[in-house]
């Protein structure tokens, strides 16, 4: 890489569930924030109790990190009141990024008027509506979403989003170059012209990568399973193993021309670190400024 500065990182975390879990968050995010990213984002939780850590992490790292943030929220099976409630209490506590989502219903009650059973175009519609300067990025899906009915129906699905007022999509993960160069290829062709930002997922744990992996319709290579097998368990060669096969995914991107990458962190640094430094990411010394 010759011109890293060039070169933009995010990084997503989840909300912390024990005070333990919450020192390694807060540890995490000190480390990452001197590469200067681009933002930090929190997921959001899918039961009330979790979607008020989300809310609280999102609000106490916006307050305690110099980098922007953007929380996701999502509308699945809740009522638009109660979602907009949440949205307006990002944007109060200076939250001005939204990760504008779905989400999956996680029973069968649609909820009371609400978003229940409609998508994320209804909830960037209603953002854009009531919120005043608010950046909003939804989801893309190289390989597909598991309930699409065809490509052609996701790209089309997509650029409702962006019509809606969305600014930039991330993806998905996803482990082949190829997948992602094709989706984007055929998102631009379509006439999509917003940025849609690779989501990079480090490997920590090949058998849970691969269980999730088979809910969210992203595929692992075959090989990977014989590359780690080979490995034995030696947990530092599978560290290197999992930077290396990451690093190398994002080279490939580089050259095809993505300057920015979004890391899911699983809330551990150390892999996200590396593959950032490798692909020319640098530690700033000084505290950089706060950022909306
Ligand atoms: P939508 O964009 O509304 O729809 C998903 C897909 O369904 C579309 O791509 C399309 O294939 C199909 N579809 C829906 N409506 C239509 C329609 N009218 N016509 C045609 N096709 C349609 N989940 C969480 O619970 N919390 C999080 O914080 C979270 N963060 C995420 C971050 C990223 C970057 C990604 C990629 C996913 C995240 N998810 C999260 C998971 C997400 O909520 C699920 O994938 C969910 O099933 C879909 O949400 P969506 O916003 O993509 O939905």
């Amino acid at each position: 890489m010759n011109d890293s500065q060039k070169v933009r990182f995010s990084y997503e975390f989840f909300p912390p569930r024990s005070s333990e879990m919450e020192r390694r968050l807060w540890r995490a995010m000190g480390q990452l924030e001197r590469l200067q990213p681009e933002f930090f984002s929190m997921t959001y939780g899918a039961l009330g109790s979790a979607q008020q850590i989300s809310v609280d992490s999102a609000l106490a790292m916006r307050r305690e990190s110099p980098v922007a943030v953007a929380a996701h929220l999502t509308c699945a099976a809740a009522a638009a009141d109660q979602v907009m409630r949440v949205a307006r209490a990002f944007h109060d506590g200076g939250v001005r990024r939204i990760v504008a989502l779905r989400g999956d219903a996680v029973d069968d009650d649609p909820g009371s008027g609400g978003y229940a059973y409609a998508s994320a175009v209804e909830l960037v519609t209603a953002l854009v509506d009531e919120l005043d300067d608010i950046d909003i990025s939804v989801a893309a899906y190289p390989e597909g979403h598991p309930q699409s009915r065809s490509g052609l129906d996701d790209l089309r699905h997509l650029q409702r989003k962006f019509d809606a007022g969305a600014n930039r999509a991330i993806t998905q993960y996803f482990f082949d170059a190829d997948c992602y160069l094709r989706f984007r290829d055929r998102a631009l062709a379509f006439g999509i012209d917003n940025p849609v930002i690779p989501g990079i997922l480090p490997i920590h744990d090949l058998d849970k990568v691969r269980q999730f992996s088979q809910r969210c319709g992203a595929s692992v290579p075959r090989h990977y399973g014989p590359m780690f097998e080979r490995l034995q368990g030696d947990t530092q060669a599978c560290y290197r193993l999992s930077v290396e096969l990451a690093t190398s995914l994002c080279e490939r991107l580089l050259r095809e021309g993505v300057d920015h990458f979004h890391f899911y962190t699983l809330n551990q640094t150390d892999m996200c670190l590396d593959i950032s430094l490798a692909l020319g990411a640098r530690f700033n010394s000084t505290r950089i400024s706060s950022a909306a």
